[in-house]
């Protein structure tokens, strides 16, 4: 069992330290809010009053803090790190920062005889908790091994990616990718319930289609819910977008997503919504479509939908009876027809077409001039019946209607609505 320092116990910390704690290794920890430290000390950590106190005499000092400045401050300010390390030691710092204050450290450690790994981790609060964190290692890698088994205790992956500042890049180019997937999943998201569609529903197809990411996994069902407490929060996200937007200048390397996902994230962070989980970015798009991202409720759902062919079929077929009178032409030979005035009954009106009722026969394919009572003053309207129903005191037929203008479809559909 070693004796190890933890500083740094917010989100990621505090859990990550419980469960040294409960691997058996004796552990004092120190955080600058002091009552978050409580929880741990009633689980058997020391608290200690300074950065100093918490890492002497331990075999290896964790450091989880939020970035590059709180970092440097834990290591230089007054009683801090620094005064309290001694040779022999090594500190591994998990935090999202920098590679250049990564590699600054490991020289600075270097020169007191302690070793520095930057150890970065992936997976939010929940895999803090549950220990199944993935670390991506730079520094000696003989330090990594003979401490391997210690990274296994908190997390289900360790990888050794090079010296100091390796895990630093890793993690820096793995987060472009984690605000870059968390933005796709909004936009579809956006996308989806701006057309009107069930996001649930969209988003079962997303998790079983190729548009899958951790990402649609950890955040979907949480702003589905509205569920925007901290796991990974938005101004973090924001920090680490910007650390790798400032590699990609560094490198001249173009990275259009990159700084378009940082430009949303700044975006939400000047909406106030930084302490929240990075979700909340969502904010913005539901800015944009001027509605609610949400579990699908009646209130949420689109406006009456057009009701189909088929509904207004349903819907209608029983209420009406309207005398007709219908010319009917049939082809008699080439350049040649027929025609005769017979009497129908309007029995339905449906999206391309009505069903008229006649005890005349008549056959598929001819068609009708409908001439309707002089009280819808309508045109005569052009038919040809598509289907031939036979019923016992009539025959139905269903006529498609030709070059109806939008104008007499709206009055025709007006008519009709007042004799219902
Ligand atoms: P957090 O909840 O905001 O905790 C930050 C910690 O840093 C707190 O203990 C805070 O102390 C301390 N701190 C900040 N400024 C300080 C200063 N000037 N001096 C001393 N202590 C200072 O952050 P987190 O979510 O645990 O994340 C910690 C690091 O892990 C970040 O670099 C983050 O990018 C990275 N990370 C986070 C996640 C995640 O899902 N949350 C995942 C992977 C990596 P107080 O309590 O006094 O504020």
């Amino acid at each position: 069992m070693k004796r190890i320092g933890f500083i740094g116990l917010g989100t990621m910390g505090k859990p990550m330290a419980a469960n040294l704690l409960k691997k058996g290794h004796s552990v004092t920890v120190y955080n600058r809010t002091a009552g978050k430290a409580d929880e741990l000390v009633a689980l058997g950590a020391e608290s200690a009053r300074t950065p100093a106190l918490a890492a002497r005499g331990a075999d290896v000092v964790f450091t989880m803090l939020s970035n590059d400045a709180a970092l440097l401050e834990v290591f230089h300010g007054e009683n801090g790190i620094m005064a309290g390390l001694a040779p022999g030691q090594t500190v591994i710092d998990c935090s999202t920062v920098s590679p250049a204050t990564s590699r600054r450290l490991y020289e600075e450690l270097a020169g007191h005889y302690v070793d520095f790994l930057d150890a970065p981790v992936t997976g939010s609060k929940p895999a803090a908790e549950a220990a199944t964190l993935v670390f991506m290692v730079g520094g000696n890698e003989d330090v990594f091994g003979d401490l391997f088994s210690l990274f296994m205790e908190l997390g289900s992956k360790a990888l050794y990616m090079g010296p100091s500042g390796s895990g630093s890049y890793t993690k820096l180019a793995h987060n472009a990718m984690v605000g870059i997937n968390a933005l796709a999943l909004m936009e579809g998201l956006a996308l989806a319930t701006k057309a009107g569609l069930n996001p649930e529903r969209f988003l079962e197809i997303v998790k079983a289609g190729s548009a899958y990411s951790r990402q649609v996994e950890l955040k979907g069902p949480k702003i589905l819910e509205r569920d925007f407490s901290n796991q990974f929060s938005l101004k973090l996200m924001l920090k680490d977008l910007l650390l790798a937007s400032d590699l990609t200048s560094q490198f001249q390397l173009p990275a259009p997503m990159l700084h378009g996902a940082a430009t949303v994230f700044q975006m939400g962070l000047a909406k106030g919504y930084g302490e929240d989980d990075l979700s909340a970015v969502v904010h913005c798009y539901e800015e944009w479509i001027g509605r609610a991202i949400e579990k699908f409720t009646v209130s949420s759902s689109s406006p009456e939908p057009i009701p189909s062919g088929r509904d207004r079929r349903r819907a209608q077929r029983v209420h009406l009876d309207i005398q007709l009178l219908l010319s009917v032409y049939q082809w008699e030979q080439e350049g040649a027809f027929t025609g005769q005035n017979i009497e129908g009954t309007l029995r339905d009106l449906s999206e391309n077409g009505l069903q008229i009722a006649s005890k005349f026969p008549l056959a598929q394919d001819m068609f009708v001039v409908i001439h309707f009572p002089k009280e819808a003053d309508l045109p005569p309207i052009t038919g040809r019946i598509i289907r031939v129903e036979t019923h016992p005191n009539e025959f139905r037929y269903g006529c498609l209607l030709s070059g109806l203008s939008p104008y007499v479809r709206v009055k025709l559909e007006q008519y009709i609505q007042s004799k219902i």
